[in-house]
């Protein structure tokens, strides 16, 4: 359960960006639910290189299965985006000759939300990333794309944010082989594991990435936010313009960042005069490991 911005919800454990022997990943479509299904998760998507995994010749063994695939079609400076796209119906067939944008709107027309896989590790700057419309959501984190170092892509989604596109995120897999298995996951607050549930919540950006740490309350009234959590050594809350809050700098003995294990925080974010602000709260563990709210968008003070 988390209790997410007033609202009890289930909180749901997906894996949403994940490759199989449809493309260029290791194990079967059968082995990947497999896997996963131990690991404790309960939502699946298949995004193989432009390929629809159909998820009605599959047994899901209890994970809710969403029709998904990767698309390519040609970027800025000559690179392929790596768009996934969730939901996709049975019969999609797309055409990446129409262009990016063509190629989004078709999937959006569909029924699908289209994410930007792995920014950092293409190349694309933020700009470019921004160009596109009709996203949904970008990839905070990436486990596959960690062996050139470009598994995390915070600050261009905070350029995001700061350009007026407040996405929310996911953190993935994007597995292919055995060491890219469960390090990165998503967690959906919905009110239960049907299909339509999920991607209702998806699109409505009700969900949190992570590596780890998970969040158990997120709530913002009044122009205060607060959070409870796992165990967590930095707390920080990020915003525009140009500066993070920090919850560690309060400490008053002044041992510094991270000397403190926080289980939550509560910050205040007045709104800025004639400007919409984000923010958003970002947690790491003793191990490490990040986890990420999806910011939220204040409006400007009257
Ligand atoms: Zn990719
Ligand atoms: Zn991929």
């Amino acid at each position: 359960m988390i209790e997410f911005y007033g609202r009890k919800l289930n909180a749901y454990k997906a894996s949403l960006h994940t490759h199989s022997t449809n493309s260029d990943g290791r194990f079967t479509p059968e082995k990947v639910i497999e896997m996963y299904k131990e690991h404790g998760y309960d939502v699946l998507a298949f995004t193989d290189h432009r390929f629809v995994t159909r998820i009605g010749e599959l047994d899901g063994k209890g994970l809710t299965l969403i029709q998904s695939l990767e698309m390519h079609p040609i970027g800025p400076r000559g690179i392929h985006w790596h768009l996934v796209a969730l939901n996709v119906s049975d019969d999609y067939v797309y055409d990446e000759s129409i262009g990016a944008q063509g190629v989004v709107d078709y999937a959006v027309a569909d029924g699908a939300m289209v994410i930007c896989a792995h920014p950092y590790w293409c190349g694309f700057t933020s700009e470019e990333v921004a160009s596109l419309k009709n996203l949904s959501a970008i990839e905070v984190y990436n486990t596959s794309t960690r062996y050139i170092g470009r598994q995390f892509n915070m600050q261009l989604w905070d350029e995001l944010s700061d350009k007026g596109l407040v996405y929310p995120a996911t953190a993935v897999d994007d597995m292919h082989s055995p060491h890219d298995l469960f390090r990165g996951w998503t967690v959906i607050a919905a009110e239960d594991n049907s299909a339509p549930s999920v991607m209702n919540a998806l699109k409505q950006g009700h969900f949190y990435a992570t590596m780890g740490p998970e969040f158990t309350k997120l709530s913002f009234k009044d122009n205060v936010f607060e959070a409870s959590f796992t165990p967590c050594k930095e707390v920080i809350g990020l915003t525009n313009p140009s500066r993070g809050f920090c919850i560690e700098v309060e400490d008053k003995e002044g041992y510094g960042m991270g000397s403190i294990i926080r289980t939550e925080c509560r910050i205040e974010i007045p709104p800025l005069p004639g400007k919409e602000r984000w923010f958003r709260l970002q947690i790491k563990d003793e191990a490490g490991r990040y986890a990420w709210t999806a910011p939220i968008v204040i409006p400007p003070q009257q």
